[in-house]
């Protein structure tokens, strides 16, 4: 009752916003079906098994789940789902291994959208101090220090609606990209939407991962953000997929939307896109004075548990990183996320304009619970290794895959 009209007072503020919806676009929207695009269809469900049953037992990622189905993972009872999904974790994954990722803003606020949760839209009074495009050098000097601290993964995020327009922004990314990217970092960037040239710009650079979030389901998308459609975040995912680049995408979690629905609806759109996301990033609110969704109640400890346990055993592959939001978690709460499928945080001192957890607390985290930094192929290659397919056709073929050279990412 209490999630249902906070959904109502979001969808009021929402159609409140700016009345002038969408002036200009650089992509189409292309309605798309869920459907198995996999040229490898995953074997047929075993009759009478129940679909949680097989999502613990799977050997191979799929993506033709049904809403239906994600739902009843979903609402398993927590425990069983968290331990259903540390059991498919420890399948897929090197389960003590985390990934560290710094991400810095390398051009912060003056942004034009309407996100209703951020501290960069121009359309809020926020404080923020709008800053240009950061040096090249400066940033390179960045993933030096994150690299020495642990990191493995620099992000870089710029706080634009897309990159219409910046050629010059764009070659200084491509140095950037490419700076990190000698490091032996893998390089991931977040610059709003991205047409098919600009990502194959980006491919030659040496980017690793695109980050471009679809934040919530599509049905509550509209009560967050009115000035891209949801279709425009799937086509420049699309983009960065056919450029060869890893696709970063996940969600915000405490936007006024209802879990039991929404959760289950921006798992289902990633898990049906015709290869999962390499990464799947769950934000918690973090909520900012003079944005729409200041004032939105805290996240609870079990939605988040059950986010992550339920996309970790419908896109078993991915990595889930707990981004925006960590620093308000007691270790005890993260401890659960990662024994839930949780494998990849963010460290440093800030992510984007939010406070971070700093490096030498995640070191001691690490060092009290048995965690290591994960070490992951595309690090150590300035060629982007190609996405792992849907190829694989049973158990065994993951167990040679961990006893032999030839390691997936989460090496
Ligand atoms: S989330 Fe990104 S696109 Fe949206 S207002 Fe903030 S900086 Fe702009």
């Amino acid at each position: 009752m209490e999630l249902a009209m906070m959904s109502r007072c979001v969808a009021r503020k929402a159609s409140s916003k700016v009345s002038s919806v969408r002036h200009y676009s650089i992509v189409h929207d292309v309605p798309r079906v869920a459907a198995s695009l996999s040229q490898n269809p995953p074997p047929a469900p075993t009759p009478g098994r129940s679909v949680f049953d097989q999502a613990v037992n799977a050997s191979i990622p799929r993506n033709t789940w049904t809403k239906e189905e994600i739902t009843e993972i979903h609402q398993r009872p927590l425990m069983e789902l968290a331990f259903a999904a540390g059991t498919v974790h420890r399948r897929f994954h090197k389960p003590s291994a985390v990934q560290l990722c710094t991400l810095m803003n390398i051009k912060t606020g003056g942004c034009t959208e309407d996100c209703s949760y951020c501290a960069q839209s121009s359309r809020y009074k926020t404080n923020l101090q709008a800053t240009k495009l950061s040096t090249v050098d400066s940033v390179i000097e960045a993933a030096k220090v994150a690299k020495a601290n642990g990191s493995n993964r620099f992000c870089m995020g710029a706080a634009w609606r897309d990159m219409r327009g910046r050629t010059r922004g764009m070659k200084n990314i491509v140095e950037m990209v490419k700076g990190v990217r000698a490091l032996g970092m893998e390089a991931c960037v977040t610059l709003g939407m991205l047409d098919k040239q600009q990502a194959r710009e980006l491919k030659e650079a040496g980017l690793t991962a695109y980050n471009h979030n679809v934040d919530t389901s599509r049905e509550h998308y509209p009560n967050v953000i009115t000035t891209r459609s949801y279709d425009e975040r799937l086509q420049t995912l699309e983009n960065v997929r056919e450029a060869g680049i890893h696709v970063c995408s996940g969600g915000i979690l405490g936007l006024g939307e209802t879990p039991a629905t929404d959760h289950v609806g921006l798992i289902y759109t990633l898990a049906t896109l015709p290869e999962h996301p390499e990464s799947f990033p769950v934000n918690k609110l973090v909520p900012i004075k003079g944005t729409p969704m200041f004032g939105q109640d805290a996240v609870k400890l079990e939605d988040m548990v059950r986010c992550i346990a339920t996309a970790r055993l419908v896109m078993p592959k991915t990595i889930i990183r707990i981004a925006a939001g960590r620093v308000s978690m007691p270790e005890s709460e993260q401890m659960l996320c990662f024994m839930a499928g949780a494998n990849a945080i963010f460290t440093g001192e800030k992510m984007l304009t939010t406070d971070c957890n700093g490096w030498e607390q995640d070191k001691d985290m690490f060092e009290r619970w048995g965690l290591t930094p994960m070490q992951t192929e595309a690090s150590k290659l300035v060629e982007v290794p190609e996405e792992p397919k849907f190829e694989s056709t049973s158990f065994a073929h993951f167990k040679e895959k961990d006893n032999g050279a030839e390691k997936g990412v989460e090496a």
